[in-house]
């Protein structure tokens, strides 16, 4: 017995006094017990209230309800009833001894004697009795351990752990909460001997003990104890952080934070971690946030708001926790990172789907992966770019997405038509969507077909716009132009020839350089020389019906084949130009003079035109040495097998095919 404690103020609330007047505490039926005795003598805080009585269970619960309280059967096999009045719970247990224990849980007895029901708890400071008028039962002799802060177990410590072992952990757990001086030898023995037996535990139990231990005040060196006896190996096997853990309790100063003191100690996966201790789905997801990354709280402010960005705030104030704990950072580093997640308002990416979807684009893949590339320039660019610039942005990546599809699909197109010129094998339909729908279709897919081959382009054909459709033109590459006369494959299954005038350019005539005009284009001109065009289709069926088909098939184009060059003659002497195709023995006029009317028109729209095209057309444009033909005066006719066929242009010249 002893005299009443100073600290007690818990003891004379109404909803206390109700709850003990119903147990009849006045006639010494009911005592306070447990952490709030012990609390009360230390002069430490009271958090929660705990009761002892000679009711049994049953009697406790009637005389509750008859006080017009709460009752809950919290757990009533060992005799424990909660009570609620003003919302505070009381834990009720009738006193007992334990019959019947296998270290994980008892049978009890009830009982209504004491000193029995001190006998079967834990610590002796947590045997104390105090009655309502704050008269102390203490029959352990707990209240001089409480006062040395000597956490000894009732009874042989061994014993008590086999019945229960998650004394173990609460002899650690009271002892970073309320020890002074060394641990108790034989405790601590005890508890070493018998750490496996922490294995049959439930998760909640071990959970709630080992949460309240890293709260406590002295949970830095009672930790340190437990690792060197190895009083959580049988958890988890890994060695314990320790040394992080004081960095972490020395930083934190007055905001503690039990997961982030976890996640430092336990060197653990946390899904392991998060399934033993059977934490909830969010609690284990912040675990596994912290276990996963860490920060460079090096970087300079702008690569630490990149990280907060990242991470967002909550995140990224655990992981600078965790990296400074961990990697012993500089506590200044910790400090900026912590300060600049207060401060520094993250900011949002002002972009979503949504305004992606409004500019046109169809919701599919693209949509994301514009935001991401976006975002990230966002980011790079300091999280400055507003929505305005970042829509502007997206238009640019869209483009260069399109620009890019469209390349691809001209690629595949090319490819079909420059197998079918190989194999001499018509295109029957276009792959995957890649037939030519416009003429910048058919000139990309022309493009496509002269970087595919992988040579130089020397010579160009050139023809006039007609009905609706503008100027067409293809370039030839250096091997399709043939010195006259030049023999040719009877395989070749059009076989059409076409007689032409074509010049040699003396000059570049570059795309920037325009837009040029006839003169112009003529001037750059240095010789004229007869060709016959060599035509053949790649598609199934003659004439080609869709002019863009045609088109994107180098306008029919097989090869160009020049005779002898003359100086470019003056221009009256080129409109009085006439000509003749001798097919075989057969000899016709060809006599349609340049299609267009002036060729020189052509050359300057072609020099002008070749600057739209792919980037290496159009860097190249047309150059000195270039050859033009400017469109067929014979329209077009046919030869047959072994056929030699023949252009004259008297004054200029001629070319010569022959067909074998
Ligand atoms: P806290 O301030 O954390 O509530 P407490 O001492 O009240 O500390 P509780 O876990 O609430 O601890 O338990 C109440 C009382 O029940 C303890 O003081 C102790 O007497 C007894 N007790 C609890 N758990 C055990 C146990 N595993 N073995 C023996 N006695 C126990
Ligand atoms: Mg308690």
């Amino acid at each position: 017995m002893a005299s009443e404690p100073a600290n007690s103020t818990w003891r004379n609330v109404p909803a206390t006094q109700a709850v003990m007047a119903a147990l009849g505490a006045e006639a010494g039926l009911a005592r306070f017990v447990g952490g709030c005795v012990r609390n009360t003598l230390l002069q430490l805080p009271v958090t929660d209230i705990d009761i002892a009585t000679v009711h049994p269970p049953e009697e406790t619960t009637k005389r509750l309800l008859a006080a017009g309280l709460k009752a809950k059967p919290t757990g009533i096999a060992h005799g424990t009833i909660t009570a609620i009045a003003d919302r505070q719970p009381y834990e009720i247990t009738t006193l007992r001894r334990d019959m019947v224990t296998d270290g994980r849980r008892a049978v009890v007895a009830f009982t209504d004697d004491w000193a029995e029901d001190a006998a079967r708890r834990d610590f002796t400071m947590n045997a104390i009795f105090m009655d309502i008028d704050g008269m102390i039962l203490d029959p352990m002799g707990g209240m001089e351990d409480a006062l040395a802060g000597r956490v000894r177990f009732v009874g042989q410590a061994t014993q008590r752990i086999r019945e229960d072992a998650l004394r173990i952990l609460r002899f650690f757990r009271f002892q970073a909460q309320y020890g002074k001086g060394r641990l108790d030898a034989d405790a601590l023995a005890a508890c070493r001997l018998d750490a496996a037996s922490l294995n049959g535990l439930s998760g909640e139990r071990i959970r709630n003990e080992l949460l309240k231990l890293l709260g406590a005040p002295a949970t830095g060196l009672v930790v340190r104890a437990m690792a060197e006896v190895g009083i959580l190996y049988a958890l988890f096997p890994n060695p314990l952080r320790v040394e992080a853990l004081d960095r972490l309790i020395a930083r934190e100063g007055n905001q503690p934070d039990l997961f982030r003191r976890l996640a430092v100690l336990l060197d653990h996966p946390p899904e392991a971690v998060t399934q033993r201790l059977r934490l909830s789905r969010e609690d284990g997801a912040r675990l596994s946030a912290m276990a996963i990354d860490r920060l460079d709280l090096d970087a300079d402010e702008a690569g630490v708001k990149v990280q907060l960005h990242r991470y967002g705030v909550k995140r990224f104030v655990d992981l600078a926790w965790m990296t400074a704990a961990l990697e012993d950072s500089e506590p200044a580093l910790l400090g900026r990172a912590l300060a600049l997640s207060r401060n520094w308002k993250v900011p949002t990416f002002p972009l979503r789907g949504a305004d992606l979807i409004k500019l046109g684009l169809v919701p599919d893949q693209r949509i994301g992966r514009i935001l991401a590339t976006i975002e990230t320039r966002w980011i790079d660019g300091g999280f400055q770019a507003d929505q305005e610039v970042c829509l502007a942005w997206a238009c640019d990546s869209l483009t260069q997405e399109l620009e890019q599809d469209m390349a691809n699909i001209a690629e595949t197109a090319a490819r079909a038509l420059t197998n079918a010129r190989a194999n001499n094998q018509p295109v029957q339909s276009f792959p995957d969507g890649s037939a030519p729908g416009s003429v910048e279709a058919a000139y990309a897919i022309q493009d496509a077909a002269v970087a595919l081959s992988g040579e130089e382009v020397s010579a160009w054909k050139v023809g006039p716009a007609a009905s609706n459709f503008p100027e067409t033109c293809a370039p030839i590459l250096a091997s399709r132009v043939l010195s006259s006369p030049v023999a040719l494959s009877n395989a070749l299954r059009l076989k059409a020839v076409e007689c032409e005038v074509a010049f040699r350019l003396a000059r570049d005539l570059p795309p920037a350089g325009g837009p040029y005009t006839s003169a112009q284009a003529r001037d750059a001109v240095a010789t004229a020389m007869v060709a016959i065009e060599v035509v053949e289709t790649r598609y199934a069926s003659w004439p080609v019906e869709d002019r863009i088909w045609a088109l994107a098939d180098n306008q029919s184009n097989h090869a160009l084949v020049v005779g002898a060059e003359t100086p470019l003659p003056d221009a009256t002497t080129i409109d009085a130009l006439t000509a003749t195709l001798a097919l075989g023995e057969a000899v016709k006029p060809a006599d349609k003079g340049f299609p267009g009317g002036d060729p020189f028109a052509l050359i300057a729209w072609l020099a002008t035109h070749v600057g739209t095209r792919s980037p290496a057309l159009a860097t190249r444009g047309l150059k000195a040495g270039d050859i033009i033909t400017t469109g067929s005066w014979n329209g077009v006719d046919f030869a047959t097998d072994g056929m030699t066929v023949r252009a004259d242009y008297p004054g200029l010249g001629s070319a010569e095919v022959t067909y074998g």
